[in-house]
C-alpha cells in the first residue's frame, strides 16, 4: 500500500473534516472508520422507511464552523428549519419558555455587549469558573442569569447551575449573539445529517482523499518518537479465535478523531508522556460522561406538546423518572425521516455517567410513564406505530463542560514529545458544540499540522 502524508483515524464530523482540508491543501490523505456508516456519533442510519440518528439532532454553527467548512471544498450545507419555542415541563403542564423567564431587556443587552466585546482569546482565562461567577461580576439580575444557564443546561445537558463551565458557554452564546443575533440557534442541516457527512466525503475524495470504512485501526505506529504509520485488521473474521491479522499502512502523522474513551486502545500510553495520559484518563472516566436513556417513537399523529412542530421541549425533573431531558419532532424539521403520513419523536432523559444494568431497566420503565403524563392524547397505544429504546453511555453524547474540565484542561491538539501525532475531537481540546465542534477541532488540528492558518478561515474563531 501507498504511503500516506496524513492517516485519519474515524469518519465522523472531525475526521471527515479534517480529510477534506488535508486533501484540498494537496495531501495525500486517507481517512478511516471502523463503521459502515459516515458520521461517527452523528450518523444516520435508515430503518424501515425512517432515518434516525444516533446523534445528530440539531445542528449549533453560525456559518462559520462545518457550513464553513463543507463551503471551502466545494459543497453547500444549506440551514433547514430552526427550533420555535422552547417549551417547559412545569409543576404538572407545558409552559412557553417565556411564561417562566422573564429578563430586565436593558440589563440582557448589556451583558450581551461586554460578552461580544470580549476576544475569543480571554476565553481560556475563564476555564476553571462556573458559568455563574463570570455573570455575576457584569450583573445582578437573576432573569439574565437564569437564561444563560438555562441555555447552557439544554446545550450541555449539565445538571447543576454551579457545575456550567463558563468558557465553553460563554464561547457559543457570543458565537450565536455575534452571527445569528440570538442566544441559541439550532438548526436541521437540508439533506439529513447524512447528506453532510456525505458531502464531507465527497470533498475529501474530490481533492484526491480516500476513505476506508469497516476498517478497525488496530495501533499507530510510534518509533523513536516519530509517527511511521498505523495498523489495520482488515475484512471479518472467519473463526472467532482470529487475532493480530494486522497489516501496516506508512503514513508521517496520523491525526485521530478518536474520542477520549477509545484513544489509548490504539495509541500505547508508553508512546505519550504520563500526564499527557492523565488528561486523558481524567476525562475519559465514566462519572464524566453526558448519558441518557431515550425513545424514537414513530407515530400516525405528531407527538409534541403543540406549541411548535420545531420546538425543543425540555424538563428539568420528570414526574416519574426525575430525570431532566429534551424531546424534539424530527418529521417537525424534516419530514422526509418517515414515510408519508407518518412522524418520528425522539427524545432523552440525561444523567451523570454511567450505571448498572437494572438501574436502566428501572428508568427505561419509568420514561414510558413520564411521556405518557406529558403527551396523554398523543403517547398512546393508538397512535404510536414503534418504540425504540436508546442507552446512549457507550458511545456518550460527549464529556461535560464544567469547569475544570474544558479548554486548557483538555489534551492539547498535538501529542508532545511525538513527532506528527495529532488529536481533533470535541472530547479534546475545542469549543463549541457537538458535530459542529467536533468540525471546527478538525480544521484546527489541519492548522497545527501544516503549521499555517488557512487564509480563507482567518476571521472564523476555532481554537
Ligand atoms: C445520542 C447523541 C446525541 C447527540 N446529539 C447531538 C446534537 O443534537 N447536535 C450535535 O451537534 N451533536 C450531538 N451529539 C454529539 C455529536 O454527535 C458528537 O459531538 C460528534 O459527532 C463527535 O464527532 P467526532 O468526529 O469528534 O467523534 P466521533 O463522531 O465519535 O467519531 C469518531 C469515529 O472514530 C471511529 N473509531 C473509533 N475507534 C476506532 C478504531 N479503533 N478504528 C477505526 N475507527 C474507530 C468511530 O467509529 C467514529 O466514527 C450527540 C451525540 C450522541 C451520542
Amino acid at each position: 500500500m501507498a504511503k500516506y502524508d496524513v492517516v485519519v483515524l474515524g469518519a465522523g464530523a472531525a475526521g471527515l473534516a479534517a480529510g477534506a482540508l488535508l486533501a484540498k491543501q494537496g495531501k495525500k490523505v486517507m481517512v478511516i472508520d471502523r463503521d459502515k456508516h459516515l458520521g461517527g456519533r452523528g450518523m444516520a442510519v435508515p430503518f424501515e422507511g425512517y432515518r434516525m440518528n444516533l446523534g445528530g439532532h440539531l445542528l449549533e454553527d453560525d456559518g462559520f464552523g462545518i457550513t464553513k467548512i463543507i463551503d471551502y471544498i466545494g459543497g453547500k450545507l444549506e440551514h433547514g428549519l430552526t427550533s420555535q419555542g422552547m417549551p417547559i415541563w412545569h409543576e404538572g403542564g407545558w409552559k412557553a419558555i417565556q411564561q417562566l423567564y422573564s429578563t430586565d431587556k436593558n440589563e440582557l443587552k448589556k451583558v450581551i455587549k461586554i460578552l461580544c466585546e470580549t476576544d475569543w482569546s480571554e476565553f481560556d482565562k475563564f476555564d476553571h469558573l462556573p458559568l455563574r461567577a463570570w455573570l455575576e461580576k457584569h450583573t445582578k439580575s437573576e432573569g439574565v442569569i437564569a437564561l444563560f444557564e438555562y441555555v447552557a443546561m439544554a446545550e450541555c445537558l449539565t445538571e447543576n447551575w454551579w457545575d456550567h463551565s463558563a468558557s465553553d458557554n460563554l464561547y457559543v452564546r457570543k458565537m450565536h449573539y455575534m452571527h445569528k443575533r440570538i442566544a441559541g440557534y439550532s438548526c436541521w442541516p437540508v439533506g439529513g445529517w447524512h447528506g453532510m457527512f456525505q458531502q464531507l466525503a465527497d470533498g475529501l475524495k474530490r481533492h484526491g482523499g480516500e476513505v476506508m470504512m469497516e476498517t478497525t485501526v488496530q495501533r499507530v505506529i510510534i518509533e523513536n518518537r516519530r509517527v511511521k504509520g498505523v495498523m489495520i485488521e482488515r475484512g471479518e473474521r472467519v473463526m472467532a479465535t482470529e487475532a493480530f491479522n494486522w497489516e501496516t499502512i506508512e503514513c508521517d502523522a496520523v491525526i485521530s478523531t478518536l474520542p477520549v474513551w477509545n484513544v489509548l486502545n490504539v495509541v500505547r500510553q508508553k508512546d505519550l508522556p504520563d500526564w499527557y495520559v492523565t488528561q486523558i484518563q481524567t476525562l475519559a472516566q465514566d462519572a464524566y460522561k453526558v448519558c441518557w436513556v431515550g425513545m424514537y417513537v414513530a407515530c400516525h399523529e405528531p407527538i409534541f406538546t403543540g406549541i411548535h412542530p420545531t420546538e425543543l421541549a425540555l424538563w428539568f425533573d420528570a414526574p416519574h423518572s426525575r430525570l431532566p431531558g429534551w424531546a424534539f419532532l424530527a418529521t417537525g424539521y424534516d419530514p422526509s425521516v418517515a414515510p408519508p403520513g407518518t412522524h418520528l419523536y425522539n427524545c432523552g432523559f440525561a444523567f451523570q455517567g454511567t450505571r448498572s444494568q437494572e438501574w436502566y431497566e428501572q428508568k427505561f420503565a419509568d420514561i414510558e410513564k413520564d411521556l405518557e403524563a406529558f403527551y396523554p392524547k398523543l403517547f398512546t397505544k393508538k397512535n404510536v406505530i414503534w418504540k425504540r429504546r436508546h442507552l446512549v453511555a457507550n458511545p456518550a453524547f460527549g464529556v461535560f463542560q464544567k469547569p475544570g474540565l474544558v479548554g486548557v484542561f483538555r489534551p492539547d491538539y498535538t501529542a508532545p514529545g511525538v513527532d506528527g501525532l495529532y488529536f481533533a475531537s470535541e472530547t479534546f481540546r475545542s469549543r463549541g458544540i457537538g458535530v459542529d465542534r467536533a468540525a471546527r477541532a478538525g480544521l484546527t488540528c489541519v492548522e497545527k499540522y501544516l503549521g499555517t492558518r488557512i487564509p480563507e478561515f482567518k476571521d472564523s474563531w476555532h481554537d
